[in-house]
């Protein structure tokens, strides 16, 4: 048995073959403070003190590799001698320890930059949750705006006392325009808004992810969806496109869905867009009149004003987030 472990092919056992030669870079002459600093000895030690950098962080800057021995340079030299040694001279001399150590320092394997974790790739119902505090925040205020118009309309006797907060509810839902059903019309409003809170406090249960649709590529609700537990239609579900639409859009359609969800069954349904600010569109079968003309009745039935209500009065300005710019 031979256990000689270079014995090829009988020829005895052989000497281990050399290690290869070293790569180690070497000066000429000193480098750094008061050093001769020749222009190659110099890029060689730069190159040395920014491997130093890749691997050990220190120094903490990269030099530039240009032969040129300033402050930043015998500043790194400094700064790797105090690190490496507890001290520093700022000068890189042939074959002593601060070229050694570089040397041995620029054969590891440079440091990875940490890893920066990539951002969660989140559903379309986890970014309806993440917008789910700004839309009850904006619904609980649409609500404290009807009851406090509500409670000084009663006490005025059926008289508007306070006419900017009558405007803004006016704006979306033109309640002048049914001048004899105006407490009737703020006590419906108060209820919708309150089931749509409802609604979003049930948001586990009734919020879905749902596949891409040609027509509904963000969210959908059946209309009247509330009032049927228990069914197919007790959800309001949201979409890819939902994904990628900014958090005003988002809260904004949550507050949309919401109001479809909560009418009667095809009740709160689309009878004209918010846009363009500040007519909108007519949308819909056979309807024409736009945001601004719509009828009572209509305005209270179609999903955009309740969620353009709500933004403007939980903002105070008549921001018409939706459809127009879906980024914001
Ligand atoms: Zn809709």
């Amino acid at each position: 048995m031979d256990h000689c472990l270079f014995n090829i092919k009988g020829t005895g056992c052989l000497a281990p073959p050399p290690p290869p030669p070293s790569a180690d870079a070497t000066i000429q002459f000193s480098v750094g403070l008061n050093g001769v600093n020749r222009r190659d000895d110099t890029e060689t030690v730069q190159t040395l003190l920014n491997n130093a950098s890749a691997r050990t962080g220190v120094p903490k800057k990269l030099l530039k590799v240009d032969g040129w021995v300033g402050p930043l340079t015998v500043g790194a030299i400094h700064e790797f001698q105090k690190a490496q040694f507890g001290s520093s001279d700022g000068r890189v001399d042939p074959n002593q320890k601060t070229i050694r150590r570089l040397n041995e320092i620029s054969k590891l394997t440079p440091a990875k930059p940490p890893a920066v974790p990539a951002p969660p790739v989140l559903t379309p119902r986890e970014r309806a949750f993440e917008v789910l505090p700004l839309a009850t925040l904006w619904v609980s205020l649409a609500s404290v705006h009807l009851n406090i118009l509500l409670s000084s309309f009663k006490f005025n006797g059926g008289k508007i006392a306070d006419p900017t907060a009558f405007n803004t509810v006016n704006t979306h839902f033109h309640l002048d325009r049914e001048p004899n059903k105006v407490e009737a019309n703020l006590q419906e409003l108060i209820r919708l808004y309150g089931l749509i809170l409802r609604t979003f406090s049930d948001a586990q249960t009734i919020f879905l992810d749902g596949p891409a649709v040609a027509n509904s590529p963000f969210a959908d609700a059946p209309m009247g969806g509330f009032q049927l537990p228990g069914t197919e239609f007790h959800r309001i579900t949201f979409r890819p496109g939902f994904v990628n639409c900014g958090p005003n859009t988002r809260s904004a359609m949550l507050v949309h869905e919401g109001a479809h969800f909560v009418g009667g069954i095809n009740e709160i349904s689309h009878f004209a867009m918010e846009f363009p600010a500040p007519d909108g569109q007519p949308q819909g079968k056979g309807n024409v009149r736009n945001y601004a003309q719509l009828l009572t009745k209509e305005a209270m039935r179609n999903a955009s004003s309740f969620a353009a209500f709500a933004i403007h009065a939980a903002t105070g300005t008549d921001h018409r987030y939706g459809a127009a710019d879906i980024t914001k």
